[in-house]
């Protein structure tokens, strides 16, 4: 069932999260593992497995994501930060349901491994 991820099991609320941001187009919430003092998951409702999954017609969508997720940094306090989307299990997505990370509040160092 396309959507039927943790992520989607957290859109339908049926799993509970530590929301720090909602719309009607997306949710961010706290990572659960979160890698630095403030890692941040930004979802899309829709649900896209990956990036690659996505069209020319969820353009205005991917905007947002990135949008939002420069809200959320700020709303954290955070002047420097870093997203990070990735698609594919070599690339390390390990949840397929597009998501964009927002880590910072910490350096961090470059190319990740
Ligand atoms: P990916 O590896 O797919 O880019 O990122 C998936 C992220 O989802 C990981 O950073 C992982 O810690 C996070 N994650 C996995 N399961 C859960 C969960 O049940 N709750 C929350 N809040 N985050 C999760």
């Amino acid at each position: 069932m396309a959507g039927d991820t943790i992520f989607g099991q957290m859109l339908r609320g049926e799993i509970p999260f530590d929301e720090v941001y909602s719309d009607e187009r997306c949710l961010a919430f706290r990572d659960i593992q979160p890698q630095a003092p403030v890692h941040v998951l930004v979802i899309p409702r829709k649900p896209l497995d990956s990036l690659r999954a996505a069209d020319s017609t969820d353009s205005e969508l991917l905007g947002h994501l990135l949008l939002v997720a420069a809200r959320v940094a700020k709303q954290e306090g955070l002047d420097d930060f870093r997203t990070v989307i990735n698609s594919g299990l070599e690339a390390g997505q390990t949840v397929f349901h597009l998501h964009v990370h927002v880590i910072g509040g910490r350096p961090l160092a470059w190319p990740p491994g």
